[in-house]
């Protein structure tokens, strides 16, 4: 899991590991909020209804979900486990309320937090991007600051200063992780070696 407060810049990071590392795949979240600018559906999220996205609640078909800014998020979850079943590893660029219900279910499962050097920096990006209102931004800067708290729940901390090596400190991070001998069968491998 990749979590940050919005400007951090995990969308960017995370397109960064695919052009480096093999095996991988992003999950794809859906949410109740509504697409904002080029966004499409089922690629970048599945836009649902609130109704929608109550249904896959009620119907057990999320591995997480939590409101962030009153909107619904969530990760389906058959595609992480049949990704997971063909040995490939998941990437889902999620909150940290769904990330740690994640790592509750599956204490081998990796969290990342992602931050701008600064609180300075974190507002001069949110300001930049210009997709979102003032109100948003102002919005999504006091949820940075409920997130920031909940730094020592995670495994690793990246600052984002500079995107090429914060892409290379993830991918560090993934590297190292699938070298875990907790990750293999230890018997089969020996039996096998
Ligand atoms: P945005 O609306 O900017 O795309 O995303 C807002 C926040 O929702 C971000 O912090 C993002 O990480 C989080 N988010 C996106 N998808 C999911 C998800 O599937 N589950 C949870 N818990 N959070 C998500």
């Amino acid at each position: 899991m990749i979590s940050g407060p919005s400007g951090s810049g995990k969308g960017t990071v995370c397109q960064g590991l695919f052009k480096e590392l093999a095996n991988l795949q992003l999950s794809i979240s859906a949410t109740s909020r509504k697409p904002r600018g080029a966004e499409q559906h089922g690629v970048d999220y599945y836009f649902l209804t609130q109704e929608q996205f109550e249904l896959m609640i009620a119907g057990n078909k999320l591995l997480e979900w939590a409101d962030v800014y009153g909107n619904y998020y969530g990760t389906p979850q058959q595609p992480v486990v049949d990704a997971v079943n063909l040995g490939v590893d998941v990437i889902l660029e999620i909150d940290v309320q769904g990330a740690l219900q994640v790592k509750s279910k599956y204490a081998d499962s990796v969290l990342i937090f992602l931050i701008p050097p600064s609180r300075a920096e974190l507002a001069r990006r949110l300001k930049n991007r210009g997709t979102d209102s003032s109100g948003d931004v102002e919005h999504r800067l006091q949820w940075a600051e409920r997130e920031i708290k909940e730094i020592r729940k995670y495994d690793y901390l990246v600052i984002n200063d500079d995107l090429v090596d914060a892409v290379q400190r993830v991918c560090a991070i993934i590297t190292a992780e699938r070298c875990r001998p907790r990750l293999f069968d230890i018997d089969l491998f020996l039996q096998n070696y």
